[in-house]
């Protein structure tokens, strides 16, 4: 099963608390991590040791960050999120509407079936709110599918 498809919500959500701080190649530490997630210390811990475990993140005296694999599932995220805005907002849906339907989905749909939607709506260059959609066929995280 493809790295996103195993994560949950909470799990990718902790994997941007990781990935999007200020200093990303400095980590970002359990308190800082817990208060963007809006939870207690305890959970967010339990979040990252998942992530660890998953060779996504690592840790460093204290502080969390991205690996390479963490990095490009990360992004390998954000282009099914963006994928599915926009299939969503060819539905007419508003663009706010099309972030919440996304996430719906975002985790469950496979690699490929984000390209086929993305190949179906003529390769996007962004989502609906203007965020970049990589262009397909980028070199894929780990193992081809
Ligand atoms: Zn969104
Ligand atoms: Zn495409
Ligand atoms: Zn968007």
């Amino acid at each position: 099963m493809e790295t996103l498809q195993r994560l949950t919500r909470r799990q990718v959500d902790t994997l941007r608390a990781v990935g999007t701080s200020e200093a990303p190649e400095r980590g970002v530490s359990l308190k800082v991590a817990a208060a963007s997630l809006k939870v207690r210390p305890p959970s967010a811990l339990t979040h990252l040791t998942t992530l660890e475990e998953m060779g996504l993140v690592v840790r460093y005296r204290g502080k969390s960050r991205l690996t390479a694999r963490g990095r490009n599932t990360f992004r390998e995220y954000q282009r099914h999120h963006r994928v599915a805005e926009t299939l969503f907002g060819s539905l007419g849906l508003a663009p706010a509407e099309t972030c919440v339907a996304a996430r719906e989905i975002d985790l469950a749909i496979s690699h490929r079936t984000v390209e086929e939607v993305c190949r179906a709506q003529a390769h996007p260059a962004e989502c609906p709110h203007g965020e970049p959609i990589a262009p397909c066929h980028s070199p894929s995280p780990g193992k081809a599918g």
